[in-house]
């Protein structure tokens, strides 16, 4: 069996024993994306993202968004992403990065599918675009990273509020002040793989078995349990991207 797949089939392994039902795969690019969407089809528990990323904004053509369309039909694939803008590591020019997002986020309203959102130090200009969707403006902002006053707004725009390993870090106060003052009902747990391990294993790559360290750090901080937080984000999960949980 080839390395990758006995890696593949332990990484589900470990999700399914601590707890995980759900994933869901978001693409980087094309080529992640049709990856994403053939380990969805292979895979029950697997559901797929399509999109590309800001970083990889000028590999998408007439000819990708063609393609992305195409892919998105499946019916496993359930949102359109990552999409977004980062102006932090700016890999791609940003007005690059601001044409594919709103060609995405076109696609998406086409198509009636939510977004996965990716966002570093280009809220107002995210937020700028979302408001300008005319679609149905569903979706997350994913691994959220903002303050109160940038939550508000998300939270004013209709959108859910990923939270990710970072909850974990001893220094990030202010996320966990914005993970107890979000409503339960906009919550979403993810992992951000293979980046954002949560602690105590900050630094090793991510997986899926390890939302759960994210969703006990929700529950401790929020003054709920583990079963409340699991139940809550795993049916705002099912309503976003439209599974059943
Ligand atoms: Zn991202």
């Amino acid at each position: 069996m080839p390395a990758f797949d006995a890696d593949r089939d332990a990484v589900l392994d470990r999700a399914r024993g601590s707890g995980v039902t759900r994933i869901m795969i978001p693409g980087i690019d094309l080529a992640s994306s049709r990856r994403a969407v053939a380990l969805a089809e292979a895979h029950p528990e697997i559901y797929a993202a399509v999109g590309v990323h800001p970083h990889e904004a000028e590999t998408l053509g007439p000819t990708e968004l063609n393609d992305l369309r195409a892919l998105a039909a499946h019916p496993k694939a359930r949102a359109i992403g990552e999409i977004g803008l980062d102006y932090y590591r700016d890999r791609s020019p940003r007005e690059a990065q601001r044409q594919a997002l709103a060609q995405q986020l076109d696609l998406a309203g086409e198509l009636g599918l939510p977004v996965i959102v990716h966002n570093r130090d280009a809220f107002a200009d995210v937020m700028a675009a979302l408001a300008g969707w005319p679609g149905q403006r569903r979706g997350v902002l994913h691994s959220f990273s903002g303050d109160r006053a940038q939550l508000s707004e998300a939270l004013a725009a209709g959108f859910y509020i990923g939270i990710t390993g970072p909850i974990t870090f001893p220094k990030a106060h202010e996320l966990r002040a914005v993970a107890v003052a979000a409503p339960a009902a906009r919550l979403l747990i993810e992992t951000d793989a293979p980046y954002l391990t949560p602690a105590p294993r900050r630094g090793q790559r991510n997986e899926p078995a390890y939302v759960r360290r994210v969703a006990e750090t929700l529950a401790e901080v929020r003054g709920e349990n583990l079963a409340e937080v699991a139940a809550q984000t795993s049916a705002n999960a099912a309503a976003l991207f439209d599974w059943s949980s």
